[in-house]
């Protein structure tokens, strides 16, 4: 049983934030933003998304300031310069967030600077939107920081907004949101209760995701897959992440390649490096996944779902190997097995060529 185990003593650490969860909820957006006390809302989205911002302004009548419609991946920071001058110019007073995380990142950015309270309504599976934590890019290089700031007050989760993700995309944004789970299992801080949310929330992905990709519309699927991102972008919140994470935002702020297909790639990998270091965790993961092998489950899963098959296939370099060794094995992230600067570049080699995970030994 997970929580049962008397050996350990732990911590719990909930971080504050609403949360309305299931079908039609976006019609309580304007009944939110009064609750927060905003008068002069921003509303965010990406370039692709304006419409569903301009139908969301609508929504909001006279509670709208404007809109601001180039969010974009990673967060740069000229992105944020020019929002937030818009934010000046109409005199906002808080942003509504309608997108995945490249949008919610730029509201959370916007709150950073400006302590500004913040709905986020989540479109993906990325879950940033339960996060304290906000990865911002310059000059090619991405940092991340932790600030109460920056977590959104109110978080709308809406279903039917789902429907419109394209499942391709919906399947790497599911694997994305398993690898935060994956990684809270064996976190230095994890604890009974991160650790029910986090095996509930892969099990949901891992029933959810194949029937999406099988039928785009079935509600079955996008209301687990939307409950299994809630539960893992939960956990995220609440332990620190690990190699895992500090690989792919490693890869992501260097070449700029799409967030949620990095994580899909790498995740195998990395569970197959720590998986003698994390045995319970990875047992766990195994049987949410529903596999004997959890490294190779969720290789099979990624080919199941149609997931790209290699880091190459997404545009990575060769040579950007040594790039993301050097950045890992500079500033690394705590994680359960040791970084071994050789085993690294195996890893990464493997998941850069599309081979099957093996257990990398130290070298
Ligand atoms: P994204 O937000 O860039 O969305 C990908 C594309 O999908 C965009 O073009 C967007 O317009 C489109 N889209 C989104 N929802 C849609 C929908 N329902 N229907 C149709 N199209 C839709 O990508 P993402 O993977 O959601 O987020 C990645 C970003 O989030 C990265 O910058 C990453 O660093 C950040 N992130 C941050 C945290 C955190 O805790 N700070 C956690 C996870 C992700």
């Amino acid at each position: 049983m997970i929580g049962r185990d008397m050996k350990n003593m732990f911590e719990y650490n909930a971080l504050p934030a609403r949360v309305i969860f299931g079908y039609d909820t976006l019609k309580f957006v304007t009944e939110e933003a009064q609750k927060l006390g905003m008068k002069r809302v921003i509303v965010l989205t990406t370039k692709g998304s304006e419409r569903k911002g301009l139908d969301l302004a609508d929504r909001l009548g006279s509670l709208c300031a404007g809109t601001f419609s180039d969010a974009a991946m990673h967060t740069p920071v000229d992105v944020t310069n020019a929002a937030m001058a818009k934010y000046v110019a109409l005199g906002a007073d808080g942003t509504v967030a309608i997108g995945g995380g490249s949008t919610v990142g730029l509201g959370k950015a916007i709150a950073l600077r400006t302590d500004c309270p913040q709905i986020a309504i989540p479109t993906t599976y990325a879950g940033s939107e339960m996060t304290p934590y906000l990865g911002q890019t310059e000059n090619g290089v991405k940092k991340t920081l932790s600030s109460a700031k920056v977590l959104p007050e109110t978080v709308i989760y809406d279903v039917g907004l789902t429907h419109s993700l394209p499942t391709r995309l919906a399947a790497a944004s599911g694997v994305n949101a398993i690898a935060h789970s994956a990684e809270a299992l064996y976190a230095r801080t994890t604890n009974p209760v991160v650790k029910l949310m986090a095996a509930e929330g892969i099990s949901s992905l891992r029933d959810a995701l194949p029937r999406i990709v099988a039928d785009g519309d079935d509600r079955k699927g996008r209301y687990g897959a939307l409950y299994g991102a809630w539960l893992c972008s939960l956990v995220s919140s609440q332990v620190p992440m690990a190699l895992h994470h500090k690989l792919c935002h490693a890869i992501g702020g260097s070449f700029s390649l799409p967030h949620s297909d990095i994580h899909a790639n790498v995740l195998p990998h990395v569970i197959s490096y720590n998986s003698r270091a994390a045995e319970e965790a990875v047992g766990i993961l195994a049987e949410a996944i529903r596999c004997d092998d959890a490294a190779e489950g969720l290789y099979e899963f990624n080919q199941m779902l149609g997931i790209h098959a290699s880091l190459r296939d997404l545009g990575m370099p060769e040579d950007g190997i040594d790039v993301i060794v050097k950045q890992t094995m500079t500033a690394p992230y705590w994680n359960p097995r040791s970084m071994d600067r050789l085993a690294l570049r195996n890893l990464l080699t493997r998941a850069w060529a599309g081979d099957p995970p093996r257990f990398e030994h130290d070298l």
